[in-house]
């Protein structure tokens, strides 16, 4: 009886060492393990290729209308919504089938066509909605008063995110909007990486952990930040310890240190990437000025602008 319970005591104490083992084990992998560092892959625009018979070919872009055509263009206009909805089908077809060519001549119309939306602001938030409808094949004017990205546009922290401090307000607040959000602007981060390598990187964040219970929170929040970004992310969050957090950032309070937590994100050049989507939104047609203020609109008696 006694032997029994003494082997049964044996298995017990065994069945936990390697629990205990295996978690450690997994821990320490997690954290220990060889990674690829973003940014030392090979450049992400392969090298020009060439064509038949070895030929260089450099790629053709439509041709832009020059400022003074473009600002002639807006004077000559006097607008109406019209039929905006079936421009846009069509050129969501024409673009499906890859002829960015039809949109752009189907945006630039006829010289005394109506545009069918007037953008007020070149930001973020304009060039997004001109580049937007230009590609839907809308006739859009888009005018700043000052340049493109002059304004909060080009002061940004420069991070393209999901929001960490989102997802944390969506897991005690219990809000699915923000969950929504998060989910949302994780997956429009891998598009900003995907279409501009140029303009756009992953950035390591390091959170400093300055006490025990801290390490397992910010580790189980930056894991769920991870898992919500499923296949766009790219690499995940490790936790580092008191020494190599020095390492790497040798100007960090030593006093009370205990470690560090290091998630990815997304960052960018906020005013390139605002400038190059007001010249994409050129590119497909639309009439796009700077310094040019909207100081009033005048509409005609059905409430249209004019
Ligand atoms: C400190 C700070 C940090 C931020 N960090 C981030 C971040 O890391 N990541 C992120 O995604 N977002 C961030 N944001 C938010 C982001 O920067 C803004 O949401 C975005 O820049 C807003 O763009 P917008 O086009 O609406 O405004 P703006 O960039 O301000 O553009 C408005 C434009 O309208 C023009 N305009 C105004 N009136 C007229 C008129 N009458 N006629 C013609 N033109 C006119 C102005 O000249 C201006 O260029 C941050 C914001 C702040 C303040």
């Amino acid at each position: 009886m006694a032997s029994r319970r003494a082997a049964g005591r044996i298995v017990r104490g065994l069945g936990y060492t390697s629990a205990a083992a295996a978690v450690g084990g997994g821990v320490l992998y997690l954290s220990y393990r060889p990674r690829d560092i973003p940014g030392s892959e090979a450049a992400a625009v392969p090298p020009p290729t060439y064509g038949e018979g070895g030929i260089f070919r450099p790629p053709s872009f439509p041709n832009v209308k020059t400022r003074a055509e473009q600002i002639a263009d807006l004077k000559r206009s006097s607008g109406t919504v019209s039929g905006a909805v079936e421009k846009a089908q069509s050129g969501i077809t024409s673009l499906l089938k890859g002829d960015a060519n039809d949109v752009q001549e189907s945006n630039q119309g006829g010289k005394d066509e109506p545009y069918d939306l007037l953008v007020i602001g070149g930001g973020a938030t304009g060039t997004g909605i001109a580049l937007d409808a230009a590609t839907r094949g809308l006739r859009v004017a888009m005018v700043d008063r000052d340049d493109f990205a002059s304004g909060t546009s080009s002061k940004s922290t420069k991070l393209v995110h999901g929001g960490v401090r989102y997802l944390e307000k969506a897991v005690f607040e219990l809000d699915y909007n923000q969950y929504k959000l998060v989910k949302e602007a994780l997956r429009e981060r891998r598009y900003f990486l995907d279409t501009a390598p140029h303009l756009s990187s992953w950035l390591p964040i390091m959170i400093p952990v300055d006490k025990w219970w801290k390490a397992p929170y910010f580790w189980a929040g930056t894991k769920a930040y991870d898992f919500l970004a499923g296949s766009e992310n790219i690499e995940s969050s490790y936790f580092l310890t008191k020494s190599k957090a020095l390492d790497a950032f040798p100007m960090l309070k030593k006093s009370g240190l205990v470690g560090a937590l290091v998630y990815y994100d997304g960052a960018h050049n906020d005013s390139r990437m605002n400038v190059s989507l007001a010249m994409t939104a050129a590119l497909y047609g639309a009439t796009i000025v700077n310094h040019v203020e909207i100081t009033g609109l005048e509409k005609d008696a059905d409430g249209r602008l004019i």
